[in-house]
């Protein structure tokens, strides 16, 4: 028996409400594996947290070790090999988004240095709360101990949702789409790119679609696929965030076959900025990621990967003081 310590903070939300359970169904980790759950959020949470507790204790997963619920960041962080940084301050009414960047980069900052004096130097950090690329730059820059390439935000919604529309338009299934990438900010400036796709007994995509549904339908539907879901339902997308939390959890723990986009520390490729977290397509093993390099980029495919490089740049430069 094996035993896994796995964080998640803003455990009272909405995503986390999904994202527990999926990760306690199993799938991830070999059958053998138990998990000590540590959930943290604010004090103001913490009856919720104690219903979130209770809820989980009542599915009797068979993969639970334990479970702790705490607003301690010593407690919750202290020795784990998985860190999901979930919990972030929502942006309330008449909030500008220089004071929401301000807002949640102070909280990250706290929490980089709290992971940094009490875990080990191989857990993994994910970032899902927002801005999640710009946060996990403040928590690379407060945990110095940990290898900068155990930190990724979250991109896997945004390549999850380009591969469901991509799919639906070529009229297949989305496991047989490869190479489907975004690059940039968990934004509306996010790149899907389509350009090295590849689909099982397929060729000559360009016969199923054209570039006139590229540029006009495509691009803009996988970007502000997020509001379209807050219109329909009234509610942003938890579930499928949760879900995409998994997907990529499972790419860091298990590897990829596929490239894989997730928020990375930018080394310069392609001629994108070094200072900011970027999605790049990566490679993804069990050890590591690596930012996949030399690809052909168009001068169209150039000027998307510049104007997301930019809005990072300036979500930088907002929060320089906290780095
Ligand atoms: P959610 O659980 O719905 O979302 C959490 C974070 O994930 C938000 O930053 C949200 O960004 C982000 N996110 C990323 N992708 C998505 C997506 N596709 N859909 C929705 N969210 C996405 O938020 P809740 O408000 O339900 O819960 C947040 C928890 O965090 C609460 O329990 C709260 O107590 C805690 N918290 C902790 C703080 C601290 O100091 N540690 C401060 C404030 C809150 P976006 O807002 O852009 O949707």
């Amino acid at each position: 028996m094996t035993k896994k310590i796995i964080t998640i903070t803003g455990a009272a939300g909405n995503i986390a409400y999904s994202l527990i359970f999926r990760i306690l169904s199993g799938g991830i980790f070999p059958k053998n594996t138990k998990i000590q759950l540590k959930l943290l959020d604010i004090p103001e949470s913490s009856k919720i947290l104690q219903g979130v507790k209770y809820e989980v204790e009542d599915c009797a997963f068979e993969s639970l070790d334990s479970i702790i619920t705490t607003d301690n960041m010593e407690i919750a962080f202290g020795d784990s090999d998985y860190i999901l940084l979930v919990g972030a301050k929502p942006r309330s009414k008449g909030m500008q988004r220089s004071d929401l960047l301000l807002d949640n980069a102070s909280i990250f900052k706290n929490q980089g240095q709290a992971i940094n004096q009490h875990c080990k130097d191989s857990t993994r950090i994910i970032v899902v709360g927002n801005p999640a690329n710009t946060n996990a730059l403040i928590v690379s820059q407060h945990t110095p101990k940990i290898p900068t390439h155990n930190i990724t935000s979250l991109m896997r919604l945004d390549q999850n949702r380009a591969k469901s529309i991509f799919a639906s338009k070529l009229n297949v299934s989305v496991p047989s789409i490869r190479k489907l990438v975004v690059w940039g900010n968990h934004s509306a400036t996010q790149f899907p790119d389509i350009s090295n796709v590849q689909v099982d007994d397929l060729t000559n995509l360009h016969d199923k679609y054209d570039d006139n549904w590229l540029r006009k339908e495509f691009i803009p539907r996988v970007q502000n696929r997020g509001a379209e879901i807050i219109d329909y339902r009234g509610k942003s997308s938890a579930a499928s965030a949760a879900s995409a939390v998994y997907d990529h959890l499972n790419s860091i723990v298990n590897g990829s076959d596929d490239w894989e986009s997730m928020g990375v520390a930018s080394i310069n490729p392609y001629n994108i900025s070094s200072e900011i977290f970027y999605s790049y397509p990566l490679s993804v093993t069990t050890h590591s990621n690596k930012i996949i390099e030399g690809l052909d980029i168009s001068r169209e495919t150039l000027d998307y990967l510049k104007v997301t490089e930019e809005e990072l740049i300036h979500e930088r430069d907002i929060i320089k003081d906290l780095l």
